[in-house]
């Protein structure tokens, strides 16, 4: 990837003047790193597998490279976006049609625990990119209400976790359904050789942008551990921390659904206030948690690895594993969830003796020291 041509500018990529618009209007300045370097690529039509860490701008990466080629007077579904949650692929639907709002385009979120008939509904309208999760994109491929014989490219976001969490097999139903010479775009800030190995039957001679392991984490976001002399040394720590985790927003990490019922319903007994979200909620109320986390209404959340990959709320500042991810990939992908586009972050970790093995595999697999935490974490934010 040494001579991939840099576009330091929107400008020189030659966009669409209503693009631009939208770009511009949307707050972007310059194009980040991966843009620079992707946007293009993908506008020529190469299929392109582009890492770069979180938070660095690869949904406006695919998302401007989409909005050039696409065409407008086509009513037909011409993009198609994957991602592994719901509230992902609504959130890259935002992205999307905030890039094209003055391109007359039409985008939607094709996502699971909604109403079929209102899926239904707007996809007859016509829908020329759509961004959804495999399953419920699969069903309406299926059931012919979603014609995806002339899309001209499909972006797998977060193809990592796609590929590896139990979505493969979806995905291999879904390309059978798309044209033979379909674009495809790999995207994630993690990419295992196993990954690269599976995205080879999909691809054809792709350029490829990656990011040694080394190099994944990002330098803005400090990294530290609290030793708990038991697991329920957690509970006091945390609570310590609550006055910090409200300076601005912070995401605190289970690793099972029962246990982020419990620890908010400790925390709540305890009179602080904490938000709490995992995939067994409805999605209605998935939504509502989302929307007042996002408007900032809710301070603290507790989550699963539901909200490990993707989500971007540029206010958070804090990330603490109250258990460390099973998953050494989601280590870099839950902390990512703060230092949003350079901004700085924090991520703690929670460890007991239980968790030090764990600990030093995650320093070893990324080449970084995750120090005691300091007495004093104000000094740090
Ligand atoms: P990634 O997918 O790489 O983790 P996102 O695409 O979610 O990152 O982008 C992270 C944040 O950076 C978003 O809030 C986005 O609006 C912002 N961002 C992306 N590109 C630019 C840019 N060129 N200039 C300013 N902000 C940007
Ligand atoms: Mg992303």
């Amino acid at each position: 990837s040494k001579n991939i041509k840099v576009h330091s500018t929107f400008e020189c990529m030659k966009l669409k003047p209503d693009l631009l618009k939208g770009i511009y209007s949307y707050g972007f300045e310059a194009p980040s790193a991966i843009q620079s370097r992707a946007i293009m690529q993908i506008i020529n039509g190469r299929d392109t597998i582009a890492q770069a860490q979180s938070g660095t701008g690869k949904t406006a990466t695919f998302s401007i490279g989409i909005l050039q080629v696409i065409e407008s007077k086509s009513k037909e579904c011409q993009a198609l976006i994957l991602s592994p949650t719901r509230e992902l692929a609504v959130q890259i639907q935002g992205v999307v049609k905030h890039l094209g709002n003055y391109m007359n385009i039409q985008t939607h979120a094709c996502i699971g625990g909604t109403q079929l008939g209102e899926d239904l509904k707007k996809l007859k309208q016509g829908q020329q990119i759509v961004s959804g999760t495999p399953g419920r994109v699969l069903d309406m491929v299926k059931r012919r209400n979603l014609n995806i014989r002339n899309v001209k490219m499909l972006i797998l976001d977060e193809a990592d976790e796609l590929f590896l969490k139990g979505f493969k097999d979806q995905i291999y139903e879904i390309y059978k359904f798309l044209p033979s010479n379909v674009q495809i775009v790999i995207v994630s800030a993690t990419m295992s050789r196993e990954v690269l190995e599976l995205t080879n039957k999909f691809t054809t001679d792709p350029v490829k942008i990656l990011v040694k392991r080394d190099d994944v984490t990002l330098e803005g976001i400090k990294q530290f551990h609290i030793q708990c002399e038991k697991e329920d040394w957690k509970f006091d720590t945390l609570c310590d921390l609550y006055d910090s985790l409200t300076i601005t927003q912070a995401v605190i990490f289970c690793n099972t659904k029962v246990k982020v019922n419990w620890l908010a319903e400790q925390m709540r007994k305890q009179n602080f206030t904490v938000a709490s979200m995992h995939g067994d909620m409805k999605q209605n109320e998935r939504d509502s948690i989302m929307n007042d986390f996002r408007s900032g209404s809710s301070r603290v959340l507790i989550s699963t690895d539901v909200w490990a990959r993707g989500i971007d709320v540029q206010q958070v500042s804090l990330v603490v594993n109250y258990d460390l991810p099973l998953d050494k990939e989601n280590y870099v992908h839950r902390i990512g969830r703060s230092g949003r586009f350079g901004r700085k972050g924090v991520a703690i970790n929670l460890i007991t003796k239980d968790d030090v093995s764990g600990l030093r595999e995650i320093e070893r697999y990324y080449s970084v020291k995750i120090k005691e935490m300091p007495a004093n974490i104000n000094d740090l934010m």
